[in-house]
Protein backbone atom coordinates (compact mmCIF):
# COMPACT_ATOMS: atom_id res chain seq x y z
CA UNK A 1 0.00 0.00 0.00
CA UNK A 2 1.37 3.84 -0.70
CA UNK A 3 2.45 5.71 2.24
CA UNK A 4 0.50 8.63 2.82
CA UNK A 5 1.71 11.79 3.51
CA UNK A 6 1.06 15.11 4.69
CA UNK A 7 2.92 18.91 4.19
CA UNK A 8 1.79 21.01 7.24
CA UNK A 9 2.90 25.16 5.54
CA UNK A 10 3.97 27.98 7.79
CA UNK A 11 4.90 31.20 6.25
CA UNK A 12 5.01 33.05 3.08
CA UNK A 13 3.62 32.22 -0.29
CA UNK A 14 7.51 31.18 -1.41
CA UNK A 15 6.50 28.36 1.17
CA UNK A 16 2.81 27.71 0.08
CA UNK A 17 4.70 26.94 -3.29
CA UNK A 18 7.66 24.91 -1.84
CA UNK A 19 4.96 22.92 -0.04
CA UNK A 20 3.37 22.39 -3.77
CA UNK A 21 6.66 21.15 -5.18
CA UNK A 22 7.65 18.94 -1.81
CA UNK A 23 3.85 17.35 -2.49
CA UNK A 24 5.02 16.79 -6.00
CA UNK A 25 8.66 15.21 -5.20
CA UNK A 26 6.82 12.65 -2.74
CA UNK A 27 3.76 12.14 -5.12
CA UNK A 28 6.03 11.46 -7.86
CA UNK A 29 8.00 8.88 -5.54
CA UNK A 30 4.70 6.85 -5.41
CA UNK A 31 3.08 8.08 -2.06
CA UNK A 32 0.01 9.51 -2.03
CA UNK A 33 -1.57 12.33 0.39
CA UNK A 34 -3.13 11.79 3.58
CA UNK A 35 -6.46 13.81 4.68
CA UNK A 36 -4.26 15.15 8.15
CA UNK A 37 -1.74 14.53 9.67
CA UNK A 38 -2.94 11.83 12.37
CA UNK A 39 -2.99 9.39 8.98
CA UNK A 40 -0.05 10.33 7.43
CA UNK A 41 3.13 7.75 7.80
CA UNK A 42 5.56 10.86 6.79
CA UNK A 43 4.43 14.76 8.39
CA UNK A 44 6.74 17.07 6.63
CA UNK A 45 6.12 20.62 8.59
CA UNK A 46 7.17 23.23 6.05
CA UNK A 47 8.63 25.80 7.80
CA UNK A 48 9.42 29.56 8.55
CA UNK A 49 12.03 31.80 10.18
CA UNK A 50 11.20 35.32 9.52
CA UNK A 51 9.89 35.48 13.42
CA UNK A 52 10.61 34.06 16.26
CA UNK A 53 7.50 33.76 17.16
CA UNK A 54 6.70 31.46 13.62
CA UNK A 55 9.86 29.31 14.87
CA UNK A 56 8.30 29.01 18.49
CA UNK A 57 5.46 27.63 16.59
CA UNK A 58 7.01 24.97 14.72
CA UNK A 59 8.99 23.66 18.29
CA UNK A 60 5.21 23.99 19.52
CA UNK A 61 3.87 21.64 17.14
CA UNK A 62 6.87 19.17 17.16
CA UNK A 63 5.87 18.82 20.76
CA UNK A 64 2.88 17.91 20.05
CA UNK A 65 3.11 15.52 17.65
CA UNK A 66 6.27 14.24 19.10
CA UNK A 67 3.99 11.35 21.11
CA UNK A 68 2.67 9.87 18.32
CA UNK A 69 5.96 8.16 17.41
CA UNK A 70 5.66 6.23 20.65
CA UNK A 71 2.66 4.16 18.80
CA UNK A 72 3.98 4.42 15.09
CA UNK A 73 7.28 3.67 15.32
CA UNK A 74 7.55 3.83 11.26
CA UNK A 75 6.39 7.22 11.64
CA UNK A 76 8.77 9.83 9.40
CA UNK A 77 8.37 13.53 10.57
CA UNK A 78 10.43 15.76 8.37
CA UNK A 79 11.20 19.86 8.66
CA UNK A 80 11.59 21.30 5.52
CA UNK A 81 12.50 25.27 4.89
CA UNK A 82 13.76 28.44 6.31
CA UNK A 83 13.76 27.18 9.88
CA UNK A 84 15.46 23.87 9.32
CA UNK A 85 17.79 25.74 7.50
CA UNK A 86 18.61 28.54 10.58
CA UNK A 87 18.34 26.19 13.74
CA UNK A 88 20.31 23.24 11.53
CA UNK A 89 21.66 21.03 13.90
CA UNK A 90 20.45 22.60 16.86
CA UNK A 91 17.10 21.96 16.26
CA UNK A 92 17.97 18.44 15.97
CA UNK A 93 19.22 18.06 19.48
CA UNK A 94 16.14 19.72 20.73
CA UNK A 95 13.79 17.51 18.95
CA UNK A 96 15.89 14.69 18.13
CA UNK A 97 12.66 12.93 16.72
CA UNK A 98 12.78 14.54 13.72
CA UNK A 99 13.94 12.36 10.72
CA UNK A 100 14.55 14.30 7.90
CA UNK A 101 16.12 17.75 7.79
CA UNK A 102 15.94 20.19 4.78
CA UNK A 103 16.85 23.12 3.73
CA UNK A 104 14.48 25.59 1.44
CA UNK A 105 16.50 24.53 -1.53
CA UNK A 106 16.28 20.64 -1.19
CA UNK A 107 12.21 20.39 -1.42
CA UNK A 108 13.44 18.39 -4.98
CA UNK A 109 14.93 15.59 -2.96
CA UNK A 110 12.56 15.34 -0.40
CA UNK A 111 11.74 11.72 -1.22
CA UNK A 112 14.74 10.31 -1.21
CA UNK A 113 15.75 11.69 2.08
CA UNK A 114 12.21 10.28 3.33
CA UNK A 115 13.92 7.07 2.09
CA UNK A 116 17.04 7.12 3.23
CA UNK A 117 15.50 8.10 6.93
CA UNK A 118 13.00 4.77 6.89
CA UNK A 119 15.90 3.05 5.61
CA UNK A 120 18.87 4.03 8.11
CA UNK A 121 16.26 4.92 10.64
CA UNK A 122 18.48 8.04 11.76
CA UNK A 123 18.09 11.33 10.70
CA UNK A 124 18.79 12.74 7.13
CA UNK A 125 19.90 15.66 6.60
CA UNK A 126 20.28 18.10 3.88
CA UNK A 127 21.02 21.67 4.60
CA UNK A 128 23.63 22.03 1.40
CA UNK A 129 23.55 26.17 0.17
CA UNK A 130 24.69 24.98 -3.05
CA UNK A 131 23.45 28.12 -5.18
CA UNK A 132 22.53 26.06 -7.85
CA UNK A 133 19.45 27.49 -10.11
CA UNK A 134 18.67 23.53 -11.35
CA UNK A 135 16.60 23.07 -8.95
CA UNK A 136 14.38 25.89 -9.36
CA UNK A 137 13.00 24.03 -12.82
CA UNK A 138 10.82 21.77 -10.75
CA UNK A 139 9.12 19.31 -12.95
CA UNK A 140 6.53 18.15 -10.49
CA UNK A 141 4.23 20.40 -8.79
CA UNK A 142 1.48 19.60 -6.58
CA UNK A 143 -0.82 22.96 -7.12
CA UNK A 144 -3.83 23.21 -4.67
CA UNK A 145 -5.54 25.77 -6.65
CA UNK A 146 -6.86 25.42 -10.20
CA UNK A 147 -7.23 28.63 -11.36
CA UNK A 148 -3.93 30.14 -9.87
CA UNK A 149 -0.79 29.30 -9.78
CA UNK A 150 2.89 30.46 -8.29
CA UNK A 151 5.75 30.34 -10.35
CA UNK A 152 9.27 30.60 -8.77
CA UNK A 153 10.98 33.09 -11.21
CA UNK A 154 13.96 33.81 -8.59
CA UNK A 155 15.14 32.70 -4.95
CA UNK A 156 17.49 34.02 -2.58
CA UNK A 157 18.40 37.67 -2.06
CA UNK A 158 21.47 39.77 -2.18
CA UNK A 159 20.59 42.56 -0.47
CA UNK A 160 21.45 42.70 3.56
CA UNK A 161 18.91 44.25 5.44
CA UNK A 162 19.74 44.07 8.77
CA UNK A 163 16.77 42.19 10.46
CA UNK A 164 16.30 39.58 7.65
CA UNK A 165 17.41 36.06 8.01
CA UNK A 166 16.47 35.42 3.59
CA UNK A 167 19.61 35.62 2.98
CA UNK A 168 20.95 33.05 5.15
CA UNK A 169 18.02 30.65 4.26
CA UNK A 170 17.62 31.11 1.00
CA UNK A 171 21.29 32.35 -0.12
CA UNK A 172 22.30 34.31 -2.79
CA UNK A 173 19.91 35.47 -5.82
CA UNK A 174 19.43 32.70 -8.38
CA UNK A 175 17.27 32.70 -11.47
CA UNK A 176 15.32 31.56 -14.06
CA UNK A 177 15.57 31.77 -17.69
CA UNK A 178 13.52 33.40 -18.90
CA UNK A 179 12.20 30.97 -22.35
CA UNK A 180 11.36 28.35 -18.87
CA UNK A 181 9.38 30.67 -17.02
CA UNK A 182 7.13 31.93 -19.99
CA UNK A 183 6.97 27.79 -21.05
CA UNK A 184 6.15 27.18 -18.10
CA UNK A 185 3.49 29.88 -17.71
CA UNK A 186 1.94 29.19 -21.29
CA UNK A 187 1.87 25.23 -20.00
CA UNK A 188 -0.14 26.37 -17.07
CA UNK A 189 -2.71 28.37 -19.29
CA UNK A 190 -2.74 25.94 -21.33
CA UNK A 191 -4.17 23.73 -18.32
CA UNK A 192 -6.85 26.66 -17.37
CA UNK A 193 -4.83 28.39 -14.73
CA UNK A 194 -6.21 31.94 -15.17
CA UNK A 195 -4.14 34.03 -12.97
CA UNK A 196 -0.33 33.59 -12.27
CA UNK A 197 1.73 34.90 -8.69
CA UNK A 198 5.64 35.51 -9.72
CA UNK A 199 7.61 34.79 -6.68
CA UNK A 200 11.07 35.89 -5.58
CA UNK A 201 12.20 37.30 -2.29
CA UNK A 202 13.46 40.76 -4.39
CA UNK A 203 11.02 39.91 -7.05
CA UNK A 204 11.97 42.58 -9.80
CA UNK A 205 15.78 42.20 -8.89
CA UNK A 206 14.59 39.64 -11.62
CA UNK A 207 18.14 38.95 -14.28
CA UNK A 208 17.31 37.16 -16.68
CA UNK A 209 20.88 34.81 -17.05
CA UNK A 210 19.84 33.66 -20.62
CA UNK A 211 21.00 35.15 -23.81
CA UNK A 212 17.43 37.10 -24.32
CA UNK A 213 18.52 38.76 -21.16
CA UNK A 214 14.83 40.57 -20.31
CA UNK A 215 14.77 42.67 -17.50
CA UNK A 216 12.09 42.03 -14.63
CA UNK A 217 9.21 44.37 -16.52
CA UNK A 218 10.48 42.65 -19.98
CA UNK A 219 9.69 39.03 -18.46
CA UNK A 220 5.87 40.77 -17.20
CA UNK A 221 5.29 41.97 -20.87
CA UNK A 222 6.31 38.60 -22.61
CA UNK A 223 4.11 36.61 -19.83
CA UNK A 224 1.41 39.40 -20.19
CA UNK A 225 0.92 37.99 -24.36
CA UNK A 226 0.63 34.20 -23.17
CA UNK A 227 -2.73 33.23 -24.20
CA UNK A 228 -5.40 32.39 -21.67
CA UNK A 229 -3.72 34.67 -18.31
CA UNK A 230 -5.97 36.94 -17.02
CA UNK A 231 -4.29 37.79 -14.45
CA UNK A 232 -0.37 37.99 -13.17
CA UNK A 233 0.76 39.18 -9.81
CA UNK A 234 4.11 39.47 -8.26
CA UNK A 235 5.63 39.58 -5.22
CA UNK A 236 7.79 40.75 -3.29
CA UNK A 237 9.43 44.16 -5.55
CA UNK A 238 11.89 46.04 -3.44
CA UNK A 239 11.23 49.92 -3.71
CA UNK A 240 14.73 50.28 -5.42
CA UNK A 241 14.17 47.95 -8.19
CA UNK A 242 10.98 49.66 -8.88
CA UNK A 243 11.95 51.61 -11.76
CA UNK A 244 10.04 53.30 -14.70
CA UNK A 245 10.44 50.30 -17.03
CA UNK A 246 8.31 48.74 -14.63
CA UNK A 247 5.64 50.78 -13.75
CA UNK A 248 4.99 51.31 -17.27
CA UNK A 249 4.17 47.83 -17.26
CA UNK A 250 2.10 47.90 -14.56
CA UNK A 251 0.35 50.73 -15.84
CA UNK A 252 -0.45 49.45 -19.41
CA UNK A 253 -1.04 45.58 -19.45
CA UNK A 254 -4.53 45.00 -18.31
CA UNK A 255 -3.04 41.40 -17.20
CA UNK A 256 -0.93 42.82 -14.73
CA UNK A 257 -3.09 43.36 -11.74
CA UNK A 258 -3.71 46.68 -10.14
CA UNK A 259 -1.75 45.91 -6.90
CA UNK A 260 1.55 46.47 -5.94
CA UNK A 261 2.71 45.55 -2.80
CA UNK A 262 5.88 48.08 -1.94
CA UNK A 263 7.50 47.20 1.69
CA UNK A 264 8.55 50.01 3.36
CA UNK A 265 9.73 48.74 6.83
CA UNK A 266 9.46 52.25 8.26
CA UNK A 267 8.89 55.59 7.85
CA UNK A 268 11.67 57.08 9.27
CA UNK A 269 14.90 57.85 7.89
CA UNK A 270 17.02 57.36 10.55
CA UNK A 271 15.37 53.45 10.83
CA UNK A 272 15.44 52.99 7.55
CA UNK A 273 19.39 53.47 7.34
CA UNK A 274 19.53 51.30 10.34
CA UNK A 275 17.49 48.40 8.58
CA UNK A 276 19.79 48.90 5.41
CA UNK A 277 17.08 49.42 3.47
CA UNK A 278 18.99 51.36 0.58
CA UNK A 279 15.72 53.83 -0.08
CA UNK A 280 14.89 56.82 1.73
CA UNK A 281 11.16 58.21 2.87
CA UNK A 282 11.34 60.64 -0.11
CA UNK A 283 12.29 58.34 -2.94
CA UNK A 284 9.95 55.76 -1.39
CA UNK A 285 6.87 57.98 -1.79
CA UNK A 286 8.54 59.48 -5.16
CA UNK A 287 8.22 55.85 -5.96
CA UNK A 288 4.30 55.66 -4.37
CA UNK A 289 3.23 58.77 -6.48
CA UNK A 290 4.24 57.51 -9.67
CA UNK A 291 2.53 54.34 -9.30
CA UNK A 292 -0.66 56.42 -7.75
CA UNK A 293 -0.69 58.90 -11.23
CA UNK A 294 0.24 56.05 -13.88
CA UNK A 295 -3.42 56.90 -14.84
CA UNK A 296 -4.42 53.21 -13.52
CA UNK A 297 -6.02 52.93 -10.07
CA UNK A 298 -3.35 50.68 -8.61
CA UNK A 299 -3.56 49.39 -4.78
CA UNK A 300 -0.60 49.63 -3.11
CA UNK A 301 0.15 47.65 0.35
CA UNK A 302 3.33 47.15 2.20
CA UNK A 303 4.86 45.63 5.46
CA UNK A 304 5.90 47.46 8.45
CA UNK A 305 8.32 46.60 11.29
CA UNK A 306 7.46 48.15 14.52
CA UNK A 307 10.09 48.63 17.73
CA UNK A 308 13.45 48.19 15.47
CA UNK A 309 16.32 48.80 17.82
CA UNK A 310 16.50 52.32 18.40
CA UNK A 311 12.90 53.44 17.12
CA UNK A 312 11.77 56.31 19.29
CA UNK A 313 8.42 57.70 19.64
CA UNK A 314 9.21 60.46 16.69
CA UNK A 315 10.34 58.04 14.08
CA UNK A 316 6.98 55.81 14.67
CA UNK A 317 5.61 58.73 14.48
CA UNK A 318 7.21 58.93 10.94
CA UNK A 319 6.00 56.10 10.19
CA UNK A 320 2.02 56.60 11.20
CA UNK A 321 2.56 60.14 9.07
CA UNK A 322 3.18 57.81 6.07
CA UNK A 323 0.25 55.59 6.63
CA UNK A 324 -1.60 58.91 6.18
CA UNK A 325 0.27 60.18 3.33
CA UNK A 326 0.24 56.93 1.47
CA UNK A 327 -3.48 55.76 2.65
CA UNK A 328 -2.51 52.38 2.08
CA UNK A 329 -5.10 49.77 0.73
CA UNK A 330 -3.40 47.28 3.06
CA UNK A 331 -0.48 46.77 5.70
CA UNK A 332 0.98 43.88 7.19
CA UNK A 333 2.92 45.09 10.66
CA UNK A 334 5.01 43.11 13.17
CA UNK A 335 6.65 43.50 15.96
CA UNK A 336 10.55 43.50 15.58
CA UNK A 337 11.82 40.16 16.76
CA UNK A 338 15.84 39.65 16.39
CA UNK A 339 16.82 36.61 14.07
CA UNK A 340 19.77 35.14 14.34
CA UNK A 341 23.15 35.75 12.46
CA UNK A 342 21.55 39.27 11.19
CA UNK A 343 23.35 42.65 11.32
CA UNK A 344 20.35 44.03 13.96
CA UNK A 345 21.41 41.60 16.18
CA UNK A 346 24.28 44.01 17.07
CA UNK A 347 21.95 46.49 18.25
CA UNK A 348 20.53 46.66 21.58
CA UNK A 349 16.75 45.47 21.24
CA UNK A 350 15.76 48.59 23.30
CA UNK A 351 12.44 49.01 22.64
CA UNK A 352 10.16 46.95 25.19
CA UNK A 353 7.76 44.99 24.30
CA UNK A 354 5.26 46.41 25.64
CA UNK A 355 5.80 49.54 23.43
CA UNK A 356 6.19 47.17 20.42
CA UNK A 357 2.79 45.63 21.34
CA UNK A 358 1.38 49.27 22.03
CA UNK A 359 3.22 50.79 18.88
CA UNK A 360 1.80 47.73 16.76
CA UNK A 361 -1.82 48.18 18.19
CA UNK A 362 -1.92 52.18 17.27
CA UNK A 363 -0.63 51.77 13.44
CA UNK A 364 -3.25 48.71 12.92
CA UNK A 365 -6.16 50.94 14.52
CA UNK A 366 -4.92 54.06 12.05
CA UNK A 367 -4.50 51.64 9.20
CA UNK A 368 -7.97 50.07 9.88
CA UNK A 369 -9.87 53.36 9.55
CA UNK A 370 -7.75 54.21 6.37
CA UNK A 371 -8.79 50.44 4.85
CA UNK A 372 -12.68 51.20 6.28
CA UNK A 373 -13.01 54.39 4.22
CA UNK A 374 -11.35 52.97 1.17
CA UNK A 375 -13.26 50.02 1.16
CA UNK A 376 -16.48 51.75 1.49
CA UNK A 377 -15.40 53.95 -1.95
CA UNK A 378 -16.75 50.62 -3.48
CA UNK A 379 -20.33 50.37 -2.00
CA UNK A 380 -22.46 50.11 -5.09
CA UNK A 381 -19.73 49.15 -7.43
CA UNK A 382 -19.70 46.46 -9.87
CA UNK A 383 -16.42 44.59 -9.56
CA UNK A 384 -14.77 41.56 -10.83
CA UNK A 385 -13.37 38.94 -8.94
CA UNK A 386 -11.87 35.71 -9.25
CA UNK A 387 -14.04 33.21 -7.50
CA UNK A 388 -13.15 30.83 -4.91
CA UNK A 389 -13.89 28.74 -2.17
CA UNK A 390 -13.61 29.35 1.67
CA UNK A 391 -15.92 32.15 1.82
CA UNK A 392 -16.24 33.58 5.43
CA UNK A 393 -19.64 34.79 7.11
CA UNK A 394 -22.37 32.89 5.49
CA UNK A 395 -21.16 33.58 2.30
CA UNK A 396 -20.79 30.48 -0.25
CA UNK A 397 -17.91 31.83 -2.44
CA UNK A 398 -14.83 34.12 -1.89
CA UNK A 399 -12.43 36.06 -4.60
CA UNK A 400 -10.16 38.42 -5.37
CA UNK A 401 -10.24 41.60 -7.45
CA UNK A 402 -7.93 42.38 -9.39
CA UNK A 403 -6.38 45.29 -6.94
CA UNK A 404 -6.03 42.18 -4.38
CA UNK A 405 -9.24 42.97 -2.09
CA UNK A 406 -11.28 40.09 -0.82
CA UNK A 407 -14.96 39.70 -1.91
CA UNK A 408 -17.48 37.53 -0.18
CA UNK A 409 -20.57 36.50 -2.04
CA UNK A 410 -22.97 34.22 -3.04
CA UNK A 411 -23.18 32.25 -6.26
CA UNK A 412 -23.33 28.66 -7.09
CA UNK A 413 -20.25 26.01 -7.49
CA UNK A 414 -20.13 26.33 -10.92
CA UNK A 415 -18.92 30.12 -10.80
CA UNK A 416 -15.29 28.58 -9.24
CA UNK A 417 -12.59 29.52 -11.36
CA UNK A 418 -14.27 31.93 -13.25
CA UNK A 419 -14.09 35.75 -12.88
CA UNK A 420 -17.37 37.17 -12.68
CA UNK A 421 -19.01 40.34 -11.83
CA UNK A 422 -20.17 41.29 -8.12
CA UNK A 423 -22.21 44.30 -6.88
CA UNK A 424 -20.43 45.11 -3.41
CA UNK A 425 -23.12 45.69 -0.83
CA UNK A 426 -21.08 45.86 2.31
CA UNK A 427 -18.08 46.30 3.30
CA UNK A 428 -15.41 45.60 6.37
CA UNK A 429 -11.79 47.21 6.67
CA UNK A 430 -10.50 43.93 5.82
CA UNK A 431 -13.24 42.50 2.62
CA UNK A 432 -15.69 43.69 0.32
CA UNK A 433 -19.60 42.05 0.67
CA UNK A 434 -21.46 41.52 -2.99
CA UNK A 435 -23.93 40.28 -4.44
CA UNK A 436 -23.42 38.02 -7.88
CA UNK A 437 -24.50 39.57 -10.78
CA UNK A 438 -25.49 36.43 -12.56
S1 LIG B 1 15.36 42.77 0.33
FE1 LIG B 1 13.81 41.54 1.41
S2 LIG B 1 14.52 39.40 1.32
FE2 LIG B 1 16.28 40.73 0.76
S3 LIG B 1 17.40 41.01 2.70
FE3 LIG B 1 15.97 42.76 2.47
S4 LIG B 1 14.06 42.13 3.55
FE4 LIG B 1 15.32 40.27 3.22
Amino acid sequence: MAKKYFIETFGCQMNELDSEKIAGNLQNAGMEPARDAAGADVIILNTCSVREKAVQKVYGRLGEIKGWKTSRQDLIIGVAGCMAQLEGNRLLKKAPFVDVLAGPQKGHVMSSLVARAQETRTPAVDLRMDDDPEPLETSFVLRESRWRAGITISEGCDRNCSFCVVPFTRGRQRDRESGNIIREAADLAGQGYIELVLLGQTVNAYRDPSPAGLTFAGLLRNLASVPGLSRIRFTAPHPNYFDDELLDVVASCPQVCNHVHLPVQSGSDRILRAMRRGYTRKKYLETVHKIRRSGRAIAVSTDIIVGFPGETAADFGDTLHLLDEVQYDCVFSFKYSPRPGTAALMLSDDVTHEEKGERLMRLQEQQKLIQFNKNAAFLGQRVEVLAEGGARANYRLSGRMSNNRIVNFDGPDSLLGSIVSVEVTGFSPNSLKGAWIG
